[in-house]
C-alpha cells in the first residue's frame, strides 16, 4: 500500500548552515582571544590556546545548528504523522486521503483509465463503541483494518476517514474480476464475526462508491458522493453497497430534512401508534397485536417508519422514542381484549443500550401490564452484535415472563446454531419469504424449514406480510401457527369504540 513522505530541507541547505555556524564561530572567537590577552598564557603561545578555544567553539556552534535541525525534523514528523496517519491503524486519515483522492484524480484525467473511491462505513459503530467500551471499540477497529488489508489487492490506497468509517482508492486494473464480484467478497469477509478480547462481535457494513473520472474530479466532492452512495445502501438493508447516482441527492435532503425533524416532532407529540392484529390460524382468533410506530407530520402527513426509524437511531433519538413506543403500547394494552398480548418492536440500538432490561422493568411496573402480555420483537442482528450480552438479556427477560420474537427471520444469517444459546418464544418468518411462496418453490421450502427448527427448538412460529388466502392455506400446511397481514388486518388506530364499553370507562 502507498506510503507517504515527508518533505524536509536539503541536505546541501543543512550542510552549509551547520559548516557556516562553525566557520564563524572559529573566526570569532580567534578575534576575541587576540583582542583580550597578550602574546602568552601559562607558557603556551597565544596561536595554540586561541586555536584550542576557536575549534570548542566552531565544534559547539555545528552541534547546536545540528540540534536545531534534528528539532525541526522532529516536530515536522510529528505534526506530519499526527495529521498524515490514523493512530490506531497506521492508515492515511481523512486530510491525507483527500490529497491522494486529488493525485489519482489529476492521474485519470491525463490517462483516462477510471479509478473508483469505495467508501465503507461500519453501521452504528457509534453505538456499538459505546456498548462495548473502547477498549474493545479500538481491538475491533485494528481487526476491521486487518481484514480489509488482507482482502484488497496491494496497491490499493487505504484511509480511515472516521471511527467506522474508511475509504479504498482503487484503479481498475488493480480489480480482480468484476468490481461486484470484490465488494461482494470483501462486504463477505468484513461482516465475519470479530474475535476481541471480551466476546465474540458481529457488524454489519453498507458501502457507497463513486467512479473517477465519471462522477468528478474534487476530491470534497467525491467523498460526498461516496457517502451518499453509502447512506442509500444503508437504507436498503445489511451489507449492502450502491454506486453513486445523481438522485441520490434528493434521497439525502429528505434524511437530512428528517434529522432536523424528529426531536420537533417528538416534542410537539407527532407519534402516534397504530396496531396490527396478529391471528392463531386455526382458530381464526385475535391473539396479540404488533404496534408499529406513525409518525403524522402537520405539513407534509404520515411519514412511514422506514423513513425515520433508521435516522433516529444514527442520531441516538430512537431513545427516547423507543421508550415512548414500549410505555404507550404497555398503557394501551388495558383497551385490548384481556387474552391479547401486545408486541413492540425493539431496535438493535435499544436492544445494546447498558440498561435496557432495567428500562423494560421499570416500565412494565409503571404502566401495570401483565408481563406475560407483552411480547418483544427483536431483529437476529441485534442478538448477533454480542451473542453473550444477548443471551443474557433474552434470559433476564424470559425471567420476568416477558416473551421474544426473532423478528425478520431468515434473512440475516446463516448460522442457526447460535439459536440454541438464545431464549426465545417466537420465529417470525419475514414477509420476504411469505409473499414468494406461491411462485417460488424454494421459499415455501424455506418456511418449512423454519417451522420444522421452531419445533425442534419448541418455540412457535409467526409469519408476517400475508396477503392472499392461498399463502395462509400454504402457511397452514407448512404449520405455521400465528399470522399477520393485510389479508386479516391492516395497522389501524386503536378504535376505542370496538372496546367492551365496561373496560374503557374502567379506565377513566
Ligand atoms: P416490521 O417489524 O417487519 O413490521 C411489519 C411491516 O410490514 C409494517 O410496516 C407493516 O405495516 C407491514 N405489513 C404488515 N402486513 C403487511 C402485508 O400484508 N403486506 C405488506 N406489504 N406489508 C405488511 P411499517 O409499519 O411501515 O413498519 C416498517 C418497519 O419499521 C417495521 O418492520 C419495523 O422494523 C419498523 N418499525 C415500525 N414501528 C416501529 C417501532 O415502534 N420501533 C422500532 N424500533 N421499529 C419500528
Ligand atoms: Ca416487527
Ligand atoms: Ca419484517
Amino acid at each position: 500500500m502507498a506510503a507517504a513522505t515527508n518533505p524536509g530541507r536539503s541536505k546541501l541547505f543543512r550542510l552549509t548552515t551547520i559548516a557556516t555556524s562553525g566557520l564563524g564561530s572559529f573566526v570569532l572567537a580567534i578575534w576575541g582571544v587576540r583582542l583580550n590577552l597578550g602574546n602568552q598564557v601559562a607558557g603556551m603561545p597565544i596561536e595554540v590556546i586561541g586555536a584550542i578555544i576557536a575549534a570548542l567553539c566552531a565544534l559547539a556552534a555545528s552541534l547546536a545548528a545540528m540540534a536545531f535541525f534534528a528539532g525541526i525534523d522532529e516536530s515536522a514528523d510529528y505534526v506530519f504523522n499526527e495529521t498524515h496517519f490514523d493512530k490506531l491503524t497506521g492508515l492515511f486519515a481523512r486530510t491525507a486521503m483527500v490529497g491522494k483522492i486529488a493525485e489519482a484524480a489529476s492521474a485519470t484525467a491525463r490517462s483516462g483509465k477510471p479509478v473508483f473511491l469505495i467508501d465503507i462505513d461500519i453501521d452504528r459503530f457509534k453505538q456499538i463503541n459505546d456498548a462495548i467500551g473502547y477498549c474493545n471499540g479500538d481491538a475491533l477497529i485494528r481487526a476491521f483494518t486487518e481484514r480489509l488489508r488482507t482482502a484488497l489487492p496491494d496497491d490499493v490506497v487505504l484511509g480511515r476517514l472516521g471511527a467506522g468509517e474508511f475509504a479504498i482508492l482503487c484503479p481498475d486494473r488493480q480489480v480482480d474480476g468484476s468490481l461486484e464480484a470484490m465488494i461482494d467478497r470483501v462486504v463477505a469477509e468484513l461482516m465475519q464475526p470479530y474475535q476481541l478480547p471480551s466476546h465474540l462481535q458481529s457488524v454489519s457494513v453498507s458501502v457507497g462508491v463513486v467512479a473517477m473520472p465519471k462522477d468528478g474530479y474534487d476530491p470534497v466532492m467525491l467523498l460526498r458522493r461516496s457517502n451518499l452512495a453509502l447512506q442509500n445502501a444503508r437504507a436498503s438493508g445489511i451489507g449492502n453497497w450502491a454506486v453513486f447516482d445523481p438522485d441520490m441527492g434528493r434521497v439525502a435532503d429528505h434524511r437530512r430534512w428528517v434529522e432536523s425533524e424528529l426531536h420537533v416532532a417528538f416534542e410537539r407529540g407527532d407519534f402516534d401508534l397504530h396496531y396490527q392484529p396478529q391471528l392463531d390460524l386455526q382458530s381464526g382468533r385475535t391473539v396479540g397485536y404488533e404496534a408499529l410506530i406513525r409518525w403524522q407530520h402537520p405539513e407534509r402527513g404520515m411519514i412511514g417508519p422506514s423513513e425515520f426509524i433508521s435516522v433516529a437511531e444514527e442520531t441516538g433519538m430512537i431513545g427516547p422514542i423507543g421508550e415512548w413506543v414500549l410505555r404507550k403500547a404497555c398503557l394501551d394494552a388495558r383497551l385490548l381484549p384481556e387474552d391479547c398480548f401486545v408486541a413492540v418492536n425493539i431496535s438493535p440500538v435499544q436492544f445494546m443500550t447498558r440498561d435496557f432490561v432495567g428500562n423494560v422493568a421499570r416500565i412494565v411496573a409503571e404502566t401495570g401490564i401483565a408481563p406475560k402480555r407483552l411480547e418483544l420483537e427483536v431483529t437476529e442482528s441485534a442478538m448477533m452484535q454480542d451473542r453473550e450480552r444477548a443471551a443474557e438479556i433474552l434470559r433476564q427477560l424470559t425471567g420476568m415472563g416477558i416473551s421474544v420474537a426473532v423478528d425478520d427471520f431468515g434473512t440475516g444469517y446463516s448460522n442457526l446454531a447460535y439459536l440454541i444459546d438464545f431464549d426465545f418464544h417466537k420465529l417470525k418468518i419475514d414477509r420476504a419469504f411469505v409473499s414468494r411462496m406461491e411462485t417460488d418453490t424454494s421459499s415455501g421450502a424455506v418456511v418449512s424449514t423454519i417451522v420444522g427448527l421452531s419445533r425442534a427448538l419448541g418455540v412457535r412460529t409467526i409469519a408476517e406480510g400475508v396477503e392472499t388466502e392461498n399463502q395462509a392455506t400454504l402457511l397452514r400446511a407448512a404449520g405455521c401457527q400465528v399470522v399477520q397481514g393485510f389479508l386479516f388486518g391492516r395497522p389501524a388506530p386503536l378504535a376505542i369504540d370496538e372496546m367492551p364499553t365496561a373496560r374503557v370507562a374502567s379506565l377513566h
